[in-house]
């Protein structure tokens, strides 16, 4: 039980680059939408991984692309010093890290100095459970939730926000560089969930916010083109308005101008905006828009819960959806 000892940069069996920087040996866990592509970007970079995924499915892919598949998050992380997992929510993620008594889950089998790296997105409070259970394993947890959806998980264009000690931080940056272009350290364990719904509550404000201008606008005999142009160049202009107009035809390339297929979809919104909304009543925090957000896209989330999340649109507008 986490006896043995990992030393990130001194292990035989590593693959060593032409400049000789020894790169650790990955164990690679949730291999979905987001996870399967972060992991290939690492096997181009020529990092060896062992993969495990609930889904024979998602594994069959990796091992195409020259990852070895393991039948255990146990088994995959055997030979790794480093264990990175991608799944849908909290609960995975404990199952994981604490198995079903706290302390017959991964972390139990790791050996001392093994890296952690979970980018699910998860509440901050699950993140500090899972650190703390780490730390009496001695073994380095870092929440690194990320930002950017499946095109960034793609193109290895991320933003990673980690929370965790600095130490543990800079032995991840350079693995989480090839999966991402910006890496922020946001903090102690729990920052980057903190950090990652902090931004993802502003969006769902952002986006719901937008949508309810231009649909007063429209329903007011506006052009929806000509009062966004009128929104961006005036005090109202935000991300939404600038890159990801919800109102189809004003922009080419985004979800609402292609049936709202593809993007970020409103359950995963949905998700976010609970998970803020756990964090504020956790610590006691106001967040009255939040709060509307939420339940504007939980009503949303039930029919249109795969739809891209700025098709809140029809929630003014049903016709935005024909
Ligand atoms: P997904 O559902 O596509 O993939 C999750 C994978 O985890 C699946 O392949 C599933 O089989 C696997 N899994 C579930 N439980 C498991 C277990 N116990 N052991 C091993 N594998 C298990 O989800 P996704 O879209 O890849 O998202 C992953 C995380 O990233 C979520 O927390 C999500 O909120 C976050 N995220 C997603 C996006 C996005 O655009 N999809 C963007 C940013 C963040």
């Amino acid at each position: 039980m986490g006896t043995k000892d990992t030393d990130l940069s001194n292990t035989e069996s590593n693959t060593t680059t032409s400049d000789s920087e020894v790169k650790p040996n990955i164990a690679f866990i949730g291999l979905g939408n987001m996870g399967a592509p972060m992991a290939e970007n690492l096997l181009k970079a020529g990092y060896t991984l062992s993969v495990y995924d609930l889904s024979a499915d998602a594994t069959q892919r990796l091992e195409q692309a020259g990852a070895s598949v393991a039948d255990s998050p146990k088994s995959a992380a055997s030979n790794a010093q480093v264990v990175i997992s991608m799944l849908p929510a909290g609960k995975h993620v404990h199952s994981v890290y604490l198995g079903d008594s706290g302390d017959n889950g991964l972390l139990a089998e790791l050996p001392k100095g093994t890296l952690v790296i979970d980018s699910s997105t998860i509440a901050a409070a699950d993140a500090r459970l899972v650190a703390e259970a780490a730390s009496k394993f001695d073994i380095d947890f870092l929440d690194a939730p990320v930002s950017g959806g499946t095109g960034g998980a793609i193109a290895g264009s991320l933003t990673f926000i980690v929370g965790g000690s600095a130490e543990a931080f800079a032995k991840a940056e350079p693995i989480l560089a090839v999966m991402g272009k910006n890496i922020f350290h946001a903090g102690e364990h729990g920052a980057g969930q903190v950090a990652k719904i902090c931004n993802n509550m502003l969006l769902g404000i952002l986006m719901a916010g937008t949508a309810e201008a231009i649909n007063l606008g429209v329903k007011n005999g506006l052009d929806p083109k000509v009062l966004s142009d009128i929104m961006l160049q005036s005090s109202g202009r935000n991300w939404t308005l600038e890159v990801y107009n919800p109102y189809p035809k004003v922009l080419e390339n985004v979800p609402s101008s292609n049936g709202y297929k593809g993007g970020f979809m409103s359950k995963l919104m949905q998700k976010d905006l609970n998970l803020a909304m756990q964090t504020a009543k956790d610590t006691d925090v106001e967040t009255p828009m939040g709060a509307k957000a939420t339940e504007l896209y939980e009503a949303h989330a039930r029919d249109n819960g795969d739809r891209d999340f700025s098709s809140i649109m029809a929630h003014h507008d049903h016709s935005v959806l024909s």
